[in-house]
């Protein structure tokens, strides 16, 4: 069972009001940051410290992306009711129960099997329909594409074409993109002769997206 108690609720207030101040402005994102028990995607050791604009690691050597990144790239996604929508490194779970929370379709791919089960089964016990599935983002879902937006929540080297294929005519792709330590967040847009259009905003620091599913020989 996962308890979310008024000093939860009142800190997540408090982690809203700063989001507020960094510069996210869409309600739509702000009143999901606020319903998401942020806390329940982490580890016990970090339980105090869930509502801090911090970034925390989880297993597998792999990090919660930090509040406002989750914010951000919510944002700039531009996310509808009902919309289908794909994120590549499900992690610790937060961000897809974000956009979920957002009444988004989400489905969410992650290489590594521990994140997987672990970010499926909190997002369960909390209700979120999530399509959680074990494998490599850089095949994306092909099977339930087009999807109408796509969120990478890791460093991305290089532009998965898989991905540009699955992502609807019209569609917003986000991503970090870049090789080094720091990387440009991206926002790729499909355009109805099916180039794309590029625009970007600022520098973020994610860990890297990596080639297939952590167990693959
Ligand atoms: N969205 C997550 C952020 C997790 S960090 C959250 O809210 O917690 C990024 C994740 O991307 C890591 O868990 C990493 O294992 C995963 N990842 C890296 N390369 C991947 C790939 N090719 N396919 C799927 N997941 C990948």
């Amino acid at each position: 069972m996962i308890t979310d108690t008024y000093r939860h609720k009142g800190l997540r207030k408090q982690l809203v009001a700063e989001l507020e101040r960094l510069g996210i402005s869409d309600k739509k994102v702000l009143e999901a940051i606020n319903k998401v028990p942020r806390h329940a995607f982490m580890s016990s050791a970090f339980l105090e410290h869930a509502y801090e604009n911090k970034a925390f690691s989880i297993a597998a050597g792999q990090t919660i992306s930090q509040p406002y990144t989750v914010a951000r790239q919510s944002e700039l996604l531009q996310v509808a009711p009902g919309m289908k929508v794909l994120e590549v490194g499900t992690g610790s779970g937060y961000q897809a129960a974000v956009l979920a929370a957002m009444g988004a379709r989400v489905y969410s791919i992650e290489r590594h099997n521990i994140l997987h089960q672990t970010a499926k089964r909190v997002l369960g016990l909390l209700n979120y329909r999530v399509h959680c599935v074990y494998g490599d983002g850089y095949k994306g879902l092909p099977a339930f594409a087009p999807f109408q937006r796509i969120i990478i929540t890791c460093a991305v080297p290089r532009i998965p074409e898989a991905l540009l294929d699955q992502l609807e005519t019209g569609g917003r792709l986000v991503m970090p993109f870049g090789e080094g330590a720091v990387q440009e967040m991206t926002v790729l847009t499909k355009m109805p002769d099916g180039s794309f259009n590029r625009e970007t905003f600022g520098a973020f620091s994610f860990v890297p997206m990596l080639e297939k599913r952590s167990d693959t020989p």
